[in-house]
């Protein structure tokens, strides 16, 4: 290991637009040390950045207005591992239809809004034995489809015509978002990805609530 892996010893989640303290609140849940990142200097620390939900050209305007484009490929490549959650999944795919590509860390075709509008959003759930032993509940929200797949990357879930949830060895995708349920799943076997050690919960807690990270904020 080298020494600048060594020191990659928590998660981050970007802060720049979409579910940022979402996310935080999940792996606060999981036991997991977790920070809002804005700052390219901060990256040395990750093992694992989520880039969450939002609005993928917004996001990729904000990532290029603060400069940190070239800093996040450097950390990706130096062993940070990245979990895009769909607008996340956008900008990380080789390939996005109809659009330049933004940081190609996993070799995936995604077409953008490929269920409608933001009132086609919707709520599933589903099996997804690499990560639960549970079902795992999902949120899509003016979701992308994965259309594709190259060789080097594991398909997690498929429904209908489409990928849901992908995987190569330092990327993740999921086209839903786990954040805005009350499992913690995914952001369990994110962690152990990055090789943290996150703490056993149960697949879903009745007493969570959609603003739950709003007392994550004030904690
Ligand atoms: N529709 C958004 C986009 O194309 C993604 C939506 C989301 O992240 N929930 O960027």
């Amino acid at each position: 290991m080298t020494s600048s892996q060594s020191n990659r010893h928590r998660l981050g989640v970007l802060d720049l637009q979409g579910g940022t303290q979402e996310h935080l609140e999940h792996f606060r849940r999981v036991g997991v040390d977790a920070i809002p990142v804005k700052d390219a200097r901060r990256f040395a620390e990750l093992a694992g950045l989520v880039i969450p939900g939002g609005e993928s050209t917004c996001l990729r305007r904000l990532i290029n207005q603060f400069d940190l484009a070239d800093p996040l490929r450097a950390a990706h490549a130096d062993g940070m591992k990245v979990w895009g959650t769909c607008a996340g999944a956008i900008l990380i795919a080789n390939d996005i239809v109809g659009e330049k590509p933004l940081f190609q860390f996993i070799d995936i075709s995604i077409a953008r809004n490929a269920f409608g509008s933001q009132l086609d959003s919707f709520q599933h759930t589903a099996d997804i034995p690499a990560v639960a032993a549970e079902p795992v509940k999902m949120t899509f929200i003016r979701a992308p489809k994965i259309l594709r797949a190259g060789n080097d990357v594991r398909v997690l879930l498929k429904l209908d015509d489409y990928i849901a949830a992908a995987e190569n060895d330092q990327a993740l995708v999921t086209v839903f978002h786990p954040e805005l349920t009350s499992g913690t799943a995914f952001h369990a076997y994110f962690a152990r990805q990055c090789g943290l050690t996150p703490a056993p919960t149960p697949a879903s807690d009745d007493t969570w609530s959609p603003n739950a990270w709003m007392r994550a904020r004030r904690a």
